[in-house]
């Protein structure tokens, strides 16, 4: 089998290879400016933001912000994806130019580190000569203390370490990374850190857990279904403040319901959910954050075979309820359902939180920009929501009421049914499904069906750093605290 080219040790980079406040005479300077600026030489106008020009006599990198009026967050971010990736010189770089009324210092300092760490990470490709990028030194500038600095750029390189690893994951072909394999890769990594406790559930342990949902959409499949789990409870014998749950459908080929050859197509991106929450949890751990937290993955695939699940079967989930299986090509749910049991039961969690590639329609509503959100509890949420507007991460909530239920209860057979025969509102038919297993437990289910991964099909990890800003802002009540 061919290893992939590229796959770094991604929590590893060196922090000392960024300098600090201590910019080189022979580096190139980086000068920003707006359209109109008439300092800037007339031969270096550009027409966009991000643009680079070059004037090479005064060793000067001229960067175009485009107009004041709309210069904001996004031009911060596509101006410095252009600076760490195009120039191929070494250059120092003064932050305090981007500053703006409503871009502080910290917020450009943090963008800036987010679009290093992230844009010089190779994404994953099995090229027998990979593309390399051309390595050159930075040195930042800015006005603030070191130790701010160091903090800040500790916790950004954790984070996008785990985004590069999520994207990768989902980046790996469907032949490289099975349920089995991706399992043992999970195990090599936790192994080797103590502060994760972790369990890898094989089939036979999940038929014992009666978790019979995940054993249907795996029923044709040649690789076993995994249970990851893990654990980091920092805070001993307090309760759990948060499970994480990602859907993990290594490919999805809609089983009986098969998906048209097109629709096949970004199938591999079926497992998003599990990757973003497995490096996210990653990241919390090496951070140390204070909170206890779990993470569980259900990993499979659904094929067609002579033993997968047919239409119409009737299966009875982990918690006794029965599903009559309309369309095997809505898997997810499936195996979510049995996952979100198991959490309530093993670890009774403050709140759950899930993410899964669960509606093609969700992106028919919100797009490649916005992540469709559905809780039981929204108020519980509310602060989630805001942490990942401004990680720049936006999710949006949409509706579940009496009819959704209704639709997923309108089975002559069983409690309830996967599929309901209305296209209408899927999305939110599919959230009121999950909710009868997540009960009374705060729930929050964002379909990243949209956002999972780019148009040009490379994953991005997404939500990683919500999550991670999230957990840092987990209120810590006093009886809880060591
Ligand atoms: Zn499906």
């Amino acid at each position: 089998m061919n290893k992939p080219n590229l796959k770094p040790d991604y929590f590893s980079f060196s922090l000392s290879k960024i300098k600090f406040n201590q910019p080189k005479k022979e580096y190139f300077t980086i000068h920003s400016f707006f359209t109109n600026d008439k300092k800037v030489p007339q031969a270096v106008f550009s027409e966009s933001a991000g643009d680079l020009s070059l004037a090479i006599d005064a060793q000067i990198l001229y960067c175009h912000l485009g107009t004041q009026k709309k210069y904001e967050i996004t031009t911060l971010q596509s101006v410095f994806a252009t600076l760490v990736t195009r120039p191929n010189v070494n250059f120092n770089i003064n932050l305090d130019q981007f500053i703006s009324k409503k871009l502080t210092l910290l917020i450009v300092i943090e963008q800036f580190l987010i679009c290093f760490f992230r844009y010089r990470h190779t994404p994953l490709n099995y090229k027998q000569k990979p593309d390399l990028s051309k390595f050159f030194h930075i040195c930042i500038q800015a006005k603030i203390n070191e130790k701010t600095f160091k903090e800040l750029l500790t916790s950004v390189s954790q984070k996008i370490a785990a985004v590069n690893l999520a994207s990768d994951w989902q980046d790996s072909a469907p032949n490289k990374l099975t349920s089995e394999s991706f399992a043992k890769e999970i195990e090599a990594r936790w192994s080797k850190n103590s502060k994760i406790k972790f369990k890898i559930l094989d089939r036979a342990q999940i038929e014992k857990e009666k978790m019979n949902l995940l054993l249907a959409v795996n029923a044709g499949s040649q690789f076993e279904p995994r249970l990851v789990i893990g654990e980091y409870l920092p805070k001993s014998k307090q309760p759990v403040d948060l499970v994480l749950i990602g859907k993990g459908i290594m490919f999805d080929t809609g089983g009986y319901s098969l998906k048209p050859s097109s629709y096949q197509l970004n199938m591999k991106f079926d497992m998003s959910g599990a990757a973003s929450v497995l490096a996210a949890f990653e990241a919390i751990v090496r951070a140390e954050i204070m909170i206890n937290v779990v993470v569980l993955t259900p990993l499979t695939d659904n094929l067609i075979g002579t033993k997968a699940t047919l239409v119409e079967s009737v299966i009875v989930a982990k918690d006794g309820q029965s599903v009559e299986i309309t369309n095997t090509d809505a898997e997810g749910r499936l195996v979510l359902a049995d996952t979100i049991v198991y959490a309530r039961e093993h670890y009774k969690p403050r709140e759950i939180i899930e993410l899964s590639t669960l509606t093609g329609s969700i992106s028919v509503s919100l797009g490649r920009e916005t992540s469709g959100a559905f809780s039981n509890k929204p108020q519980h949420f509310a602060k989630f929501v805001k942490v990942a507007e401004k990680s720049l991460e936006p999710i949006w909530f949409l509706p579940v009421n009496a009819a959704n239920f209704s639709r997923m209860t309108d089975s002559r057979v069983a409690d309830l049914l996967n599929a309901s025969a209305s296209y209408q509102a899927s999305s939110s038919n599919a959230a009121a499904f999950l909710f009868s297993f997540a009960k009374n437990t705060p729930f929050l289910h964002i379909d990243i069906g949209g956002t999972a991964h780019t148009k040009n099909a490379r994953g991005q990890g997404i939500l990683i750093q919500t999550i991670f800003n999230y957990s840092q802002q987990l209120p810590i009540s006093k009886n809880q605290k060591n």
